[in-house]
């Protein structure tokens, strides 16, 4: 039954325990026995569904930046921001802190995130690894842990909160766009993109 052939054996990435593979049903998380870790999770999303997603979440983050997301009133004025807007002001306010933690969880991560999503998958829809493959799927690696959607989330409310103590806060279109984002990026964070491990390298047929 087995179409493609998969790798028949499998490296546990914490303990480097050697394991037979075996396909996984719908649902199913392999663990390494040894250190309970998870080594293989199944896989219901596709390349082409996954890049599809990925460019829907590019979308709302553009609409995110360029849509104000809050309006504040600052001494009987009405000030539309979007996200830059905030976090220059919140700088400039002397929430240096906040203001770095809200471009990096809100921007930076996120931006860094999609657009190696979006590369490795263009290649891997095609059937191919990305040119610079490895240390792209490394970075990727690294980057994960500060795009959860927790963090992502915990910015926007601690940004807002702290926000609050200097302007009175509305909240403004670009908020819902980053909502979407965020329910995007959840979906991204249960994604296992080990799968891709196993494309050949481009040209090596
Ligand atoms: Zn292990």
């Amino acid at each position: 039954m087995d179409s493609g052939a998969p790798q028949q054996l499998l490296v546990c990435e914490y303990c480097d325990t050697v394991y037979r593979r075996r396909r996984l049903a719908r649902g199913e998380v392999a663990e390494c026995p040894r250190c309970l870790c998870e080594i293989e999770r199944y896989q219901w999303l596709n390349p082409a569904v996954l890049l599809a997603l990925i460019l829907t979440a590019l979308l709302a983050f553009v609409q995110a930046n360029i849509f104000p997301i809050v309006t504040l009133g600052l001494g009987g004025q009405q000030n539309s921001v979007t996200l830059w807007g905030m976090i220059v002001i919140m700088w400039r306010e002397h929430a240096q802190v906040v203001s770095v933690l809200t471009a990096a969880t809100l921007f930076f991560f996120p931006l860094i995130k999609m657009s190696l999503l979006g590369w490795l998958l263009w290649f891997a829809r095609l059937g191919v690894r990305a040119p610079g493959f490895a240390r792209l799927m490394v970075l990727l690696h690294y980057v994960n842990p500060w795009t959860m959607s927790e963090v992502f989330v915990l910015g926007a409310l601690v940004s807002i909160v702290k926000a609050h103590v200097y302007f009175e806060v509305v909240v403004d279109p670009g908020i819902y766009a980053y909502a979407a984002l965020t329910v995007l990026i959840t979906l991204f964070s249960g994604v296992d993109l080990r799968d891709l491990w196993e494309l050949p390298e481009r040209g090596a047929t």
